[in-house]
């Protein structure tokens, strides 16, 4: 029976859609096609492959494992599972003291829900516009994009407002809310940063009303942003702080991190995983871990981060290439005049993958590996893009 690529009787649904482009091997920041064509990658999965693709602390981690344990029933321990939580100690807020290990950012955000949910059986929860939790039904419900949830059911106990308004959360009965779930700096909604003076009113209106705060990191957390929590200068205090994406280095996990007296609101019955905390995906978290540390992953992307937006700033907004650059760190939105799609496939001629956030931004989720002279050929060609 043939196998070669020519045999498509299997179609994909279109969420998962081929672009034209295949791609057999990835390095660092770099993607090979199947014509041997090397691309910068500012993709990088969905900001997955921040530690850069096939990070070696990572790979090693992955195949020393594969000799040892690979499946195991979570609720059995093993070696790599307390040498995950050993290292994650390293990088995990201090009064989060409770983990749950799950595999995807929605599953994550579905959990920190549940815990939500368990305390406050008919709570409402605040969630924002152009937030992005996941697409699960619950996750969809605290995700604020019309288009993404008009066609679900969605849960009823949810409540938008705008992001960074302060009037209208002065307006807000807050008697009613027993919870919010937001983003450091709003992801796939446009790559917005919380303002100093909004997350200072979010947070005094959780101390006053006693509100659950869950902060989803799953985009911004791990020395994306250039430091290891986005929310760390933002005088937040989650009671639950969400990882995903780059956490695995790569590899399949997101990571609950809950305050103390959160640990016993779920009895064991009423949450489970099947493969949440596998033995794979806890190698992989311990080999990410250590390439943070080792790599000094926060310094890099911090240093990084201002060159690159520097360079924005110089070449394409002073030049009215760019009408606006956003973000922070590693973690950049470009906003043009044009759809983001035109320049995405643009940049792609050039060899370059970027992602979209919103309608007209350009999103950029480069590893921290990053160099000067990556930094300027994104600068010449998305400059050669736009004239
Ligand atoms: C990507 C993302 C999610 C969803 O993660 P999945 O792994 O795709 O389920 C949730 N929240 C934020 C902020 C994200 O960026």
């Amino acid at each position: 029976m043939s196998m070669g690529n020519n045999v498509f009787s299997l179609k994909t649904f279109g969420f998962q859609g081929f672009s034209k482009k295949r791609f057999v091997y990835a390095e660092g920041i770099y993607l090979y096609d199947d014509e041997g064509e090397r691309y910068l990658d500012f993709h990088t999965g969905n900001g997955v492959a921040f530690l850069g693709h096939r990070n070696k602390y990572v790979v090693d981690k992955l195949k020393n494992q594969l000799d040892k344990i690979m499946v195991l029933g979570s609720s059995y321990s093993c070696e790599i599972r307390d040498e995950a939580l050993g290292l994650l100690k390293t990088i995990s807020p201090r009064e989060l003291t409770y983990i749950a290990f799950l595999n995807s950012g929605s599953e994550a955000v579905e959990f920190a829900l549940k815990i939500f949910f368990r305390k406050n059986t008919d709570g409402k929860i605040l969630a924002f516009k152009n937030a992005f939790h996941g697409r699960t039904l619950g996750a969809l419900s605290v995700t604020g994009n019309h288009l993404y949830r008009k066609h679900f059911p969605t849960l009823e106990n949810t409540v938008f407002l705008p992001y960074n308004d302060i009037e209208a959360l002065e307006q807000m009965d807050f008697s009613e809310i027993q919870g919010i779930i937001l983003e450091v700096i709003q992801g796939e909604g446009g790559v917005n940063p919380g303002s100093k003076e909004f997350f200072r009113y979010i947070q005094k209106v959780v101390d006053e009303n006693d509100l659950l705060l869950i902060v989803d990191e799953i985009q911004t957390g791990f020395g994306r942003t250039g430091s290891t929590w986005a929310y760390s200068d933002t005088g937040l205090k989650p009671d639950i702080l969400l990882a995903g994406k780059s956490i695995g280095g790569g590899f399949p996990v997101s990571i609950v991190f809950a305050r103390e007296d959160l640990g016993g609101v779920l009895q064991a019955w009423e949450h489970g995983s099947t493969f949440g905390g596998n033995p794979m995906a806890m190698a992989a978290v311990s080999g990410a871990i250590q390439a943070f540390h080792n790599d000094n992953v926060v310094e890099r992307a911090l240093v990084k981060g201002k060159l690159f937006f520097k360079r924005i700033e110089e070449d394409l907004v002073d030049k009215g290439l760019v009408r606006e650059v956003k973000g922070k760190g590693l973690m950049i939105g470009l906003k043009t005049r044009l759809k983001s799609e035109k320049i995405l496939s643009c940049l792609l001629e050039k060899g370059i993958l970027a992602l979209k956030a919103g309608v007209n931004v350009v999103r950029l989720l480069p590893p921290y590996i990053i160099n000067e002279e990556d930094i300027g050929l994104f600068v010449k060609s998305f400059r050669a893009c736009m004239e």
